[in-house]
């Protein structure tokens, strides 16, 4: 049968003081009292949000007021009524990120989770959205933008929208303003790229190395799940995130990460940043529709877990940077270099000996999206771990098969299980897939790599590859790895670390003292300010540079402030530990690794 629509009314009523102003219209309200909530997560980023908090007024009304009152910290209820029923209420808007919504005399942003209740009941009606201008003739230039389908609204356009249910809605969000706005197509389907902020980014280059990215995604799966997609973009002087959606992202990036007009080379930000977009438009088949049975229907009132995220993240991490390879946007020797940091980030990470990625995975609301000072000596990155799993894992398929399968099977196989049926992906579906495909037995491997804790068996791999990986010390707190060392090799081994690492700004505040590093043996914590070292005034600029000169097993006195307590440290420093990776084409390579290698990434 054919249910009435729930009717949205956004109306951006207040830009200088960050207010929306929303109404929500029913027409056949439980006759026992509605009830109306607002999520307490956004899907993509798994933490107990609680949006409720950013509701300042509600009134309702059903030809008159009708009493409304809070039953929990996200839900209201109507006192009986007959309708139609309108909620109104207004939502302060101050949440410059991917997450929540923005509202300034910028522009607007949001994202459903934010702004519009769910009807408890009626979560499965369609709605439709009118998403007005704010008034005045300042905002006479503002356009929309969103992936929402128009029921009434000129493309572009303030006015009428549409969604199947609350679940389609909320997975659609929305930016409005002065934006920048390009178009391409891919694979047939439609995209925009939508910049707010200020910037001076090349629009033909990016347009055009993102339809190279998006055939290339379409081509692996075989099809376009999505009939248009919108990439919204805000350049910021600093700053880096995205969260996927259905038929959209939201991006936050560096406006110099940007690719300029006249300057084709490809800096490290900008390839960054097509990283970004590849990882978030992997996502639109993988968690998006290739879903966690967990997340079948998301509940968004509480927690949703499960142990699968190496899968969703961790998967899509690992194609982000191999699609921009194919795409033919990097070169291997970038593609070697990317790898080689993500290794080096886990390495450094303690945490990797104490939590699995499964572990990692049904904890992220309390751990991985709650990191304290602790956390990089407990938890290990289900993205991190998760890719170099991911990459272990389509290496040994290759391998075990004689390059007949790869986790390019695994995820069309999928796709097809799961993806195209909207069934979710039960716990070990994606081990068991892999297993269909290849034939191959995998459980031992599945066991290690997502259950323990060893290191993955990434040397030996590669070598089957013809990639040679070597680990060396870090050079200096910059070093990222990826790269050959570009001093002596011997004068890293001979440096001697304090392992910690500092919070930014201009003093040397401790953020993390590491499991089995010198200052933590020696009794500093996170927190703890470093004045001096053996009597010489240490801040977070020259702290590396005051410790130049000792080697390993020598022993600095460090004065440090606790809270407003001076306090003395005799620090005996350690070698800095051989964590950080560099791969490279093995010249040695038999015709059969070499083979592999080009079947994996061309070389
Ligand atoms: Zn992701």
């Amino acid at each position: 049968m054919d249910y009435p629509p729930v009717l949205y009314r956004i109306i951006p009523i207040d830009p200088c003081a960050h207010l929306f102003e929303v109404i929500c219209t029913i027409t056949d309200p439980d006759p026992a009292g509605q009830r109306f909530s607002l999520p307490t997560w956004i899907p993509g980023s798994y933490l107990i949000r609680e949006f409720a908090k950013h509701v300042v007024e509600t009134e309702a009304t059903a030809g008159e007021r009708v009493l409304v009152n809070k039953i929990d910290k996200s839900t209201w209820v109507c006192a009986p009524c007959r309708g139609p029923l309108t909620l109104r209420y207004q939502v302060y808007a101050c949440d410059l990120s991917v997450r929540g919504a923005h509202l300034d005399t910028i522009h607007g942003f949001f994202n459903g989770t934010s702004v519009f209740v769910q009807v408890r009941g009626q979560e499965h009606r369609p709605c439709v959205i009118d998403i007005d201008p704010p008034a005045g003739a300042q905002y006479a230039r503002w356009r929309v933008a969103s992936a929402l389908a128009r029921a009434g609204a000129q493309p572009y356009g303030f006015g009428r929208y549409r969604a199947q249910d609350y679940d389609e809605l909320v997975d659609h969000p929305v930016e409005m303003g002065e934006f920048a706005l390009a178009s391409f197509e891919a694979g047939g389907i439609p995209h925009d790229v939508v910049i707010t902020g200020r910037h001076r980014a090349d629009l033909t280059r990016l347009t055009r190395d993102l339809e190279a990215l998006c055939r290339t995604e379409i081509g692996l799966f075989g099809e376009a799940p999505m009939a248009r997609y919108v990439f919204l973009v805000t350049a910021l002087g600093e700053g880096y995130g995205g969260l996927e959606h259905r038929a959209s992202t939201c991006l936050i990036c560096g406006r110099d990460a940007l690719p300029r007009p006249g300057r084709p080379e490809m800096s490290e930000a900008y390839r960054e940043f097509l990283g970004l977009c590849s990882h978030e438009y992997f996502h639109a088949w993988n968690v998006k529709r290739i879903r966690p049975q967990a997340f079948v229907p998301y509940d968004l009132s509480r927690e949703a877990y499960t142990r699968q995220l190496w899968a969703f993240e961790g998967i899509t991490s690992y194609y982000d940077d191999l699609l921009l390879l194919r795409a033919g946007l990097i070169s291997i020797d970038d593609y070697l270099e990317l790898l080689g940091h993500t290794i080096t980030r886990l390495l450094r990470t303690p945490g990797r000996q104490r939590q699995s990625v499964a572990e990692s995975s049904f904890d992220a609301w309390i751990k991985f999206y709650r990191q304290d000072e602790n956390a990089p000596n407990a938890i290990v990155s289900y993205y991190t771990k998760g890719a170099l799993i991911a990459l272990a894992l389509d290496l040994t398929l290759r391998r075990g098969t004689n390059n007949r399968i790869s986790l390019d099977d695994v995820m069309r196989a999928l796709w097809q299980r799961y993806g195209r049926t909207g069934q979710g992906v039960p716990e070990g579906g994606v081990e068991r897939a892999a297993h269909d495909v290849s034939g191959l037995d995998l459980a031992s491997f599945f066991a290690t790599a997502l259950h323990g804790t060893d290191d993955l068996p990434l040397v030996e791999l590669f070598a089957a590859f013809g990639i040679d990986m070597a680990l060396r010390p870090a050079e200096s707190d910059a070093d990222k790895g990826g790269k050959r060392s570009s001093r002596d090799e011997a004068v890293g081994a001979q440096r001697a670390v304090l392992g910690l690492r500092l919070v930014e700004g201009q003093e040397a505040r401790i953020a993390h003292t590491l499991t089995g590093g010198a200052a933590q043996a020696a009794g500093l914590s996170a927190g703890d300010v470093i004045i001096a070292v053996d009597g010489l005034k240490a801040n977070r600029g020259n702290l590396e540079k005051l410790l130049e000169g000792y080697v390993p097993d020598d022993v600095v006195r460090v004065h440090a402030f606790r809270r407003d307590e001076l306090m003395t440290f005799d620090v005996c420093l350690r070698a800095p530990a051989h964590d950080t990776c560099v791969l490279s084409l093995s010249d040695a390579s038999d015709p059969a690794s070499r083979d592999r290698r080009r079947c994996w990434i061309g070389a």
